[in-house]
């Protein structure tokens, strides 16, 4: 039974931001006194960036995969193959919007620790995002800010991945909770790290920006990816119009 959800989590990364189906439907926490086991408002990331007066720190739980020195190994090669920059430590430069193609909070977890080859690219290490977004608009980190991740290739060494429970840009965007907290979310981290709004960008953008950076363009010329598309960003890059960081 466990092998047969987790076969189909493996499915259901590969459809990140598509519109197929995927099967992993299971129940969400629908509040943070219902958070998963092991997310934690006290234990959330301590600051590595110097402060920056703006936006206040939304909540956010800390819900933290396993990153240790092998996977972190495994990152700094990935950089080396695809970025040629032997690095896993991230500078953030850019901000990228997703949405799961998985139901529940938990499951995505799951998916991110596991640390498998994403059947996509069948490399390592597996994928993962920064913060999760849940659809009763808790906000999760899943990885320090400081780390990279594998949520869009092209821009991995430069970019934090927000992702957010749900199955198509519109279901995320009319979700008013989840929606205020993303904002929120990412207001912040662009004031803290000093992110154009420009650099707020959907998953299906990142391949068409001046970040975009990849050694084997044999495997990567377009984006297989559609969430977040163009025209929604539009919208939410409008509601990111006349931030003030200080
Ligand atoms: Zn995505």
């Amino acid at each position: 039974m466990r092998r047969a959800v987790l076969a189909g989590l493996a499915v259901a990364i590969a459809a990140c931001g598509s519109d197929r189906e995927v099967s992993v439907p299971r129940a969400e926490p629908t509040s943070a006194a219902s958070a998963p086991l092991g997310a934690t408002a006290a234990s959330t990331t301590a600051p590595t960036a110097a402060p920056v007066a703006g936006p206040p720190r939304p909540p956010i739980l800390a819900y933290r995969i396993p990153y240790g020195a092998k996977r972190r190994a495994q990152m700094a090669a990935y950089s080396r193959r695809h970025y040629g920059d032997p690095e896993w430590r991230l500078d953030p430069r850019v901000i990228v919007q997703h949405w799961t193609s998985i139901a529940s909070v938990r499951d995505t977890w799951r998916l991110f620790a596991r640390n498998r080859r994403d059947p996509e690219l069948g490399e390592l290490p597996g994928t993962c995002a920064h913060f999760l977004v849940g659809r009763d608009g808790t906000i999760y980190q899943l990885v320090s800010e400081r780390i990279r991740c594998r949520h869009a290739f092209g821009v991995n060494h430069v970019s934090l991945g927000i992702e957010h429970i749900g199955f198509s840009d519109a279901e995320v965007m009319r979700n008013r909770r989840q929606l205020a907290a993303s904002l929120a979310l990412t207001r912040w981290l662009a004031c803290r790290y000093g992110i154009a709004i420009r650099d707020v960008l959907g998953h299906s953008e990142t391949v068409r920006t001046r970040w975009y950076t990849e050694l084997r363009p044999d495997r990567h010329t377009r984006s297989t990816h559609s969430d977040f598309r163009g025209g929604t960003m539009r919208r939410y890059r409008a509601r990111l119009a006349g931030l003030r960081c200080a």
